[in-house]
């Protein structure tokens, strides 16, 4: 039995791995500002801490001397609606980076074995990602940097301030970057949804004959792995010797208007799509629309190399499971 922190615990990804390190039979405590919307406190861990990871003195009582391993998935973040538009830089920046500082702080101080960061696909250079068809997110591609987001810069940022921790002062890291991770227990309202759950959310709530929303002209691609995937890929990484950065994700490239026809068709609903964008975005939302980088997939190749395993769930599959879950919370929502 390990002793385990998962940082972020009461987000997403945070607790889907802090359920499956308690299932594994590992003690599991979790630090967040937020408690878990969608787990049971019990299923998840020992020990929630609801706590400011951004404040030095917390973050030096939640990590204690006895820690096998740390997770750290706290963030400020959201979807293309919260980090593309501008409008949260200064928080996403501010807020992420002394996170991170004060966790690599405390992990050297507490001797923690080994420490997980995740970093994301918004490091990648915009200049390699203006080809839908073509996008290159090949890990030795982040340098020369240009992320375009000031969330992937501080990902970079934070990035580097991990692995001058390990240089320096030995710090055990591992370091994925992931690529859009979907499921069951995200968020799917509220602005800081991702698109997989935006989109299942309008399918879910738009009726048969209706119309819904897809922000830009939908050409633009991505990929989406599923969260039990992105769940075995942490684990085999931390228990790998290979620290990365590596990315974490799905090769399986689609359009954001197919990506809306795969959830239409999963309803069963006849659903048409209306793709907005340019100024008759701007006057209705009062900002650009936030689309992004024109492509973006998941290269595996350093994965298998390194592990030799891959991911293989294809997307229909969790965008089938997704939709029921979503479906389910829309009607108790609604209700
Ligand atoms: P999430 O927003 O669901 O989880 C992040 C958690 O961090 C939230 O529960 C939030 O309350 C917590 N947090 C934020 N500020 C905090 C603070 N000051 N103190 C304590 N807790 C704080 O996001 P997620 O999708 O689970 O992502 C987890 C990590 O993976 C994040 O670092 C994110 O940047 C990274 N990531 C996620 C994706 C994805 O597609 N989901 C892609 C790339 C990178």
């Amino acid at each position: 039995m390990k002793n385990v922190i998962v940082l972020g615990g009461g987000g997403f990804i945070g607790g889907h791995l802090a359920k499956k390190m308690k299932d594994l039979g590992n003690h599991v405590r979790i630090a967040d500002i937020k408690k878990n919307e969608f787990f049971k406190k019990e299923d998840i861990c020992h020990e929630f801490i609801l706590c400011d990871l951004t404040d030095a003195k917390l973050v030096e009582l939640v990590i204690t001397e006895n820690c096998d391993e740390v997770y750290q998935l706290a963030a400020d973040m959201g979807g293309a609606g919260y980090i593309n538009t501008g409008q949260n830089d200064a928080d996403v920046m501010h807020n992420s980076a002394i996170i991170n500082l004060n966790v690599a702080h405390q992990c050297v101080l507490k001797k923690v074995k080994k420490v997980f960061y995740s970093s994301s696909a918004c490091i990648y250079p915009e200049h390699n990602q203006l080809d839908p068809d073509n996008p290159n997110c090949i890990e030795s591609t982040a340098y020369p940097a240009n992320p375009d987001s000031e969330y992937g810069w501080e990902k970079l940022f934070s990035e580097r301030m991990f692995l001058a921790f390990k240089r320096n002062h030995n710090l055990d890291v591992r370091i994925a970057r992931f690529h859009n991770i979907f499921g069951p227990q995200g968020t799917w309202m509220g602005g800081k949804e991702k698109v997989p759950a935006a989109m299942l959310r309008k399918v879910a709530q738009t009726e048969n004959n209706g119309t819904f929303e897809v922000w830009g002209d939908g050409l633009q691609t991505r990929s989406f792995l599923y969260i039990s995937e992105c769940i075995e890929a942490i684990i085999r990484l931390m228990e790998s010797e290979f620290s990365g950065p590596v990315n974490i994700g799905s090769e399986e490239k689609i359009s954001i208007n197919d990506l809306a026809k795969m959830a239409i068709a999963i309803s069963g609903k006849n659903i048409s799509i209306y793709n907005i964008y340019g100024q008759e975005f701007f006057n209705k939302y009062g900002f650009n629309c936030p689309t992004g980088v024109r492509g973006r997939n998941s290269d595996n190749t350093l994965y298998l190399e390194k592990l030799g395993w891959s991911v293989s769930s294809p997307l229909i599959d969790g965008m089938s499971n997704t939709y029921q879950w979503i479906k389910s919370q829309v009607e108790t929502f609604e209700k």
